[in-house]
């Protein structure tokens, strides 16, 4: 199955009203507008606006310290017996107001839109109470007034220390019910260090009984079948991959489950197992990729420069990191409304100051947007 490739059109028009694309195409082509408003690029690249599928970028606090307690040579043991590790995160995001949670995501979220982001994947999951998971989704939704937010609920992320993980998934079946109204979809860390797969799949079934998409962190640290068990559920992501085999790649592909790649962790963690690119082209599984920005493996605000990390780190193409964060994104949310430049979907936009598509991925902390547009208005 051969992917549809980058569409290029020299000297295009955008046409919107009421934040909706009629027309993308040539000029020559376009029908009668009476435009209100033009901008003209003045010979710059417009590319669709940036989708970040995959983040948590709502918490309190940050890791700097065990950061560099572990360049000093200490243990990921040490660090934990000296408080870090994400049970240090959920502390802080518990003991933060949803004003303080979101005052200090709101600088993360504006590094992304900064380099064109216009829709963006939050994920609670450091909370792990009821109470804190719904004070993380409120605050990725105050986040939505300058960027799409798509909120994921992730209950499932680690086991609170007060119980055991079985009882935790009960719970977290339950809450499903109370955060069903806040949340697009659920996503679960599947890991030996983590949840099983028969946990995953009681999670699952619950999510997709109250109307929720699925979306899996599966197979990062070892191959636990996580792939296969995403596509087994129609999720519409199966994020890091990196221990993902071949059984678990053709699952997808037959699901059509996305493959989200996370160079950002893959870099920090100074991973050297890559994901299976070859078997995802070889089978069309669509690829996206995404920042991860989280505080304990991926501390990234860059989308740009994340691009720039699957291109180097797991050799992706030009035009498979610009998909990675365009349609292919728009599909790892389940989304069909945004990710292209095509009538009726929602008007985003990048206007680059480049001379060319590489640029976006070859430099590495250089923001070539002259401009961005959300909804059809500048933003
Ligand atoms: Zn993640």
């Amino acid at each position: 199955m051969a992917a549809r490739g980058v569409g290029i059109e020299d000297g295009g028009v955008v046409a919107a009203a009421r934040g909706r694309i009629l027309y993308a195409g040539p000029a020559a082509e376009t029908p009668p507008f009476e435009a209100m408003r033009r901008i003209d690029c003045e010979g710059r690249w417009i590319t669709p606006g940036l989708i970040d599928c995959h983040t948590h970028l709502v918490y309190a606090g940050n890791r700097a310290r065990e950061f560099e307690q572990r360049l000093n040579g200490a243990s990921y043991e040490e660090t934990a017996r000296a408080g870090g590790g994400i049970i240090s995160t959920v502390k802080a995001t518990r003991a933060a107001t949803l004003q303080e949670l979101i005052e200090q995501s709101r600088p993360r979220r504006n590094a992304l839109i900064a380099e064109g982001v216009t829709t963006l994947e939050i994920k609670s999951g450091y909370g792990l109470t009821l109470e804190d998971e719904i004070k993380m989704l409120r605050a990725a939704h105050t986040l939505g007034d300058k960027v799409s937010v798509a909120a994921t609920f992730l209950g499932a992320h680690t086991c609170p220390s007060e119980i055991d993980k079985d009882s935790y998934t009960d719970r977290v079946c339950d809450m499903i019910a109370v955060i069903e109204p806040m949340a697009d979809a659920v996503d679960v860390f599947c890991e030996r260090i983590a949840f099983t797969p028969e946990q995953t799949a009681r999670i699952f079934v619950e999510a997709q009984r109250h109307g929720l998409k699925v979306k899996l962190h599966a197979d990062q640290l070892s191959n636990g079948g996580g792939a296969a068990l995403a596509a087994s559920h129609g999720a519409v992501s199966a994020d890091h991959l990196e221990h993902t085999d071949e059984n678990g790649v053709r699952a997808m592909a037959g699901s059509g489950t996305v493959a989200v790649l996370l160079p950002g962790a893959f870099y920090f963690l100074r991973e050297t197992k890559l994901p299976p690119i070859g078997l995802l082209r070889k089978y069309g599984v669509p690829i996206a990729i995404a920042t991860d920005c989280n505080p304990g493996t991926s501390p990234l605000t860059s989308i740009l420069l994340c691009m720039n990390m699957a291109a180097t780190c797991f050799r992706l193409t030009v035009e498979e990191c610009l998909l990675g964060v365009t349609r292919n994104a728009a599909a790892a949310l389940g989304r069909d409304d945004v990710g292209t430049l095509e009538a009726g979907k929602q008007c985003d936009l990048a206007i680059w100051d480049i001379e060319e598509p590489a640029e976006l991925v070859y430099r590495m902390g250089f923001n070539p947007l002259h401009r961005r547009v959300w909804r059809g208005e500048d933003a």
